[in-house]
């Protein structure tokens, strides 16, 4: 499904934009339009502008001149990354903001260092170059000329983005940090572990803030955060436990296969027998497709002494070779959300693997780290 636009490319990166972000255009550039607000000698809003048509462009202005500077934020990441050699697949824009996503990040706690550290750069030098600038045009149109309050939104919005970015928890930046800074005195597991637990602590302190100042805002941040320190963690876990395994070594080469004539009856009996979920089709020799518990479950009862598995196997086959890393096939998995993956070598069936070897791979290699 592709739900995201294509802008264009910088640095031969291509540059998204997701349809959510459109949602946040829209609200960024009403509030905008519909307030002004004094606080600090910095005028918010163009609520007090008078042409209503003047106040809703240059509050669209604003909103998309904001979320470029997201975007600069991220290219921010991706040159430091770029620079050493990690190829960026894209930058898509979300309604909560940037996602670079790049193949993943060789351990290097120096360079992690650099590259979680560039975004908030570009945002801070953004942020206190449009506040210096925003002096000498109040000098010259007043306070609350358009460009004053362009430039000064923008700067203290842009060291808002570099502050948020900084709180020391995944999926901010500041958790990338401290994890790299963690990583320069112990193992890079550990590191990550150390780093989610502050991030872990500092959500629940910020969702009980939310909860007594009844801020929604606070409390949805609390929630991402949370998430994002546990997701980070796990998926580092099994990254490096993973590490140096091939998928040869885990998967199962003695494998059943079934003939795309077979009933789903006879299946089910097979799968009940052999208390195995899926099986692989050949015919002739040749793979032709997949059936899982799952596709025969969509079939009613009635029906599967009538049904060939061929009718309903799946066809679209995603395989892998015997000498990628297991880690290749965990992702493979996660990406498409299936449960298994044939093995093929030079074209033929040579094993299976599935979730539940990868599960058994990470939990005997965590055994023999302890
Ligand atoms: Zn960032």
């Amino acid at each position: 499904m592709n739900s995201s636009l294509e802008l264009g490319k910088i640095m031969g990166i291509p540059i998204r934009l997701h349809w959510t972000f459109l949602f946040i255009i829209v609200v960024v550039t009403w509030n905008f339009a519909s307030f002004s607000q004094e606080a600090g000698g910095i005028i918010y809003g163009f609520g007090a502008i008078e042409q209503t048509s003047l106040r809703w462009i240059y509050s669209l202005l604003f909103a998309i001149l904001l979320f470029t500077c997201v975007a600069l934020h991220e290219l921010g990441h991706s040159y430091i990354a770029h620079k050493n050699g990690i190829s960026i697949k894209s930058i898509t824009l979300y309604f909560f903001g940037g996602v670079a996503s790049m193949e993943e990040i060789p351990r290097n706690p120096r360079m992690e260092l650099q590259m979680a550290f560039a975004g908030p750069a570009v945002s801070g030098v953004i942020g206190l170059a449009t506040l210096y600038l925003a002096g000498p045009a109040a000098a010259f149109g007043g306070a609350g000329s358009p460009l004053t309050i362009m430039l000064s939104n923008l700067g203290v919005m842009n060291i808002i983005l570099m502050a948020f970015n900084l709180l020391p928890a995944f999926p901010m930046d500041g958790g990338r940090l401290l994890r790299a800074w963690f990583a320069t005195r112990m193992p890079y597991v550990k590191a990550t572990r150390r780093a989610a637990d502050i991030g872990k602590i500092f959500a629940t302190l910020m969702f009980l803030l939310g909860l007594f100042t009844l801020n929604f805002m606070l409390l949805f941040v609390a929630f991402f955060v949370y998430v994002g320190a546990s997701e980070e963690d796990k998926a580092t876990e099994i990254s490096v436990s993973l590490e140096g395994i091939l998928v040869r070594d885990i998967m199962s080469s003695q494998v059943r296969s079934i003939s795309p004539e077979m009933t789903l009856e006879e299946l089910k009996e097979l799968m009940f027998r052999e208390k195995h979920r899926g099986y692989p089709v050949m015919s002739g020799g040749v793979l032709v497709g997949i059936v899982t518990l799952t596709d025969l479950q969509n079939v009613p009862e009635a029906r599967r002494a009538q049904t060939r598995v061929d009718q309903m196997m799946a066809r679209k086959l995603y395989m892998i070779g015997p000498e990628e890393e297991a880690s290749t096939a965990m992702k493979k998995m996660n990406d498409l959300q299936i449960r298994r993956l044939p093995v093929i070598e030079e074209g033929r069936l040579v094993g299976i693997v599935s979730r539940e070897d990868l599960v058994r791979a990470i939990e005997l290699c965590k055994e023999r780290e302890h």
